[in-house]
């Protein structure tokens, strides 16, 4: 069985700076992480064995240590304010590329259209993006998508969403709102793109496709539903643990990608594990 590692893959730099961020803290203790840093559970584990705090992303309580981690799907300034007022020192991972999307969310506002955000209503980054906003709208499927009042319309992304799906969600925007002026900010990041692209060029090539990354993870998602959608079979695995040698009976290619979230340490235990399994195929 021939394993085809995907071009581009895995942890990106906006997590890999954060997650460099923590080791530099001297006194783990000390530090609350607010929401999750990643949507990964073995990083998370470590985590909290190093001696780090973590407050749930829906918390609004002022954490009880005196500094306070900011992770890289950023939080709204009215949160930076209200941790900054409670006393605390802030620690901001918050990735540039989401910065640029709180950027382009203020920008259009600026410009007299009311925001609407493409993606998970219930995740933090859209979170943070949406609370300094006046009366934005959060689509995070095409059915949300409705007639609005507006005259004018700014759209932004959740900086994971795929490219195709924010291009149908703008398209019913659009057609539900054909006097609106709708702008569009393209505020998917580099690193997304780049995995989608990948996927893309890997999916003709084989029979099959592993994807690691934690269930909660938007983007190993978005990959596991992207290849099914191309008509791959694909098993999404958080760990070697979950690949099972069965799965891959008849298999003579099989592709790996993870998502951005994903520790490399994993992805190298499932390429081992699929090896494993390649050389007991014969
Ligand atoms: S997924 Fe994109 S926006 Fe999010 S941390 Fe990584 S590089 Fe930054």
């Amino acid at each position: 069985m021939l394993i085809l590692r995907a071009d581009e893959m895995g942890m990106c730099f906006g997590v890999r700076d954060a997650l460099a961020a923590l080791d530099a803290i001297e006194v783990p203790a000390d530090v609350t992480i607010h929401g999750e840093l990643v949507h990964n559970p073995d990083v998370l584990r470590d985590l909290d064995r190093r001696g780090f705090r973590r407050s749930p992303e829906q918390a609004r309580t002022v954490p009880a240590t005196p500094s306070v981690l900011i992770t890289a799907h950023g939080v709204s300034d009215r949160e930076r304010q209200r941790l900054h007022a409670a006393g605390k020192r802030v620690i901001d991972t918050t990735c540039p590329l989401v910065h640029k999307a709180h950027a382009a969310a203020r920008a259009l506002a600026a410009a007299g259209c009311r925001v609407v955000v493409i993606g998970r209503r219930d995740h933090v980054e859209v979170r943070g993006l949406t609370e300094d906003l006046e009366r934005p709208i959060v689509v995070s499927d095409v059915d949300d998508v409705a007639s609005w009042p507006d005259r004018r319309l700014g759209v932004v992304c959740q900086t994971t969403t795929q490219v195709a799906f924010a291009e149908r969600i703008v398209a019913a925007i659009r057609a539900a709102n054909p006097a609106a002026e709708v702008h569009v900010a393209d505020t998917i990041c580099s690193p997304t793109k780049a995995r989608i692209a990948a996927i893309d060029a890997l999916l003709p090539r084989i029979d099959a496709l592993v994807v690691v990354g934690g269930r909660d993870s938007n983007n190993t998602r978005q990959l596991v539903e992207r290849a099914r959608r191309g008509g791959v079979p694909t098993l999404h695995a958080t760990g070697p643990d979950d690949v099972a040698a069965g799965w891959f009976a008849g298999c003579r290619v099989v592709g790996l990608t993870a998502g951005t979230s994903t520790p490399d340490g994993v992805i190298a235990a499932v390429y081992a594990r699929l090896e494993a399994i390649g050389a007991g195929a014969g």
